[in-house]
């Protein structure tokens, strides 16, 4: 392919996480001192599929360079659902414990919702739990999912307001687009969600100011899909051969969206980074005696 003419703002999702894995790092030192020990993450890896073992890896080497506390329990792919449950019990108990994360997919004999029912809200890093997920459709969230979150913070240093925006997401899964139609449906924009039985895709991908992708389909998103000026974050993260690949045609849609974020380096920093940030945030939660995590409250 022939050089783009970049017209876009890029959203460096790299140097964003750094931004916030500073910020978080203070924190970490913050709760240090008021707790004598750092935050703590467990993280429950099941089999061995190999794009989980490098997003674990990222998420420990994360939380390393913050001073949090990570380890990591790693399942075999047979484990049974009772073994996994009492782990994640156990877990729950171990009060020097603040942060518990089951690493997805799960192999299929382990039902993504049973599994997740089991942790602990107050430890709930990943904000899966039924109860973290009421609370954000209430509109007061106490730990949220962290791909939707790493988008509100993109969106937040790269200086774009939501309020009155129509934000358009393509894709409704409960880890990615459902929680992000929330969070921005609170931050007062008008949020279209969009899914595989969406007809006519692109009459709603172009009234969009706010323009969100997580379908899992590589390039699904050309210039015709783009109002000219939008913002445009891709969360699809599409491996092709040796190559990561993104939802948005990148080179024809960065002439047409006013700012863009890549694929690699755009969304899945941001994921990594509010890892870090919802440990050290539950960890200050439970101290302050705002949850306690012994009890699966
Ligand atoms: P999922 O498979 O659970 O959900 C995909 C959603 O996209 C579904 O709601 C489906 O209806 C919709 N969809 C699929 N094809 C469509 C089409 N042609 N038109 C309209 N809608 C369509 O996936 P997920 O777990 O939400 O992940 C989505 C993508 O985001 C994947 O590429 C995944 O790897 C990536 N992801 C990235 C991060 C990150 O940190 N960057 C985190 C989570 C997921």
């Amino acid at each position: 392919m022939g050089e783009a003419l970049l017209t876009s703002q890029i959203l460096d999702g790299k140097m964003m996480a750094r931004r916030v894995l500073e910020r978080v790092r203070e924190e970490v030192s913050d709760f240090q001192k008021r707790a004598g020990r750092p935050p703590s993450l467990t993280v429950v890896r099941v089999g061995d599929d190999p794009a989980s073992r490098v997003f674990v890896g990222r998420k420990m080497k994360a939380c390393a360079a913050t001073g949090i506390t990570a380890s990591e329990e790693h399942l075999s792919e047979t484990v049974s659902l009772d073994d996994l449950c009492r782990l994640l019990r156990s877990l729950n108990q171990n009060p020097a414990l603040d942060g518990i994360l089951v690493q997805l997919p799960l192999p299929s004999h382990l039902p993504v919702s049973v599994v997740t029912a089991e942790i602990s809200p107050a430890k709930d890093v990943d904000g899966f739990t039924p109860a973290n997920m009421g609370r954000l459709t209430l509109g007061t969230p106490k730990l949220a999912p962290c791909t939707p979150l790493g988008v509100v913070e993109m969106l937040r240093q790269g200086g774009i307001s939501v309020s009155g925006k129509h934000a358009v997401i393509v894709g409704r899964s409960s880890i990615v687009g459902k929680p992000l139609s929330l969070l921005l449906l609170h931050m007062d924009a008008t949020v279209t969600l969009c899914h595989s039985r969406t007809p006519d895709l692109d009459r709603h991908t172009r009234a969009a100011d706010i323009l969100v992708v997580a379908a899992g389909r590589p390039g699904m998103i050309k210039a015709h899909h783009v109002k000219e000026g939008a913002v445009v974050i891709d969360v699809g993260i599409n491996r092709i051969g040796d190559k990561l690949l993104g939802d948005v045609a990148f080179d024809e849609v960065s002439q047409k969206a006013s700012a863009l974020s890549p694929v690699p380096g755009g969304v899945g920093p941001m994921t990594v980074a509010m890892v870090c940030r919802n440990t050290v945030l539950a960890a200050g939660q439970r101290l302050s005696g705002l949850c306690d995590g012994t009890k699966g409250v």
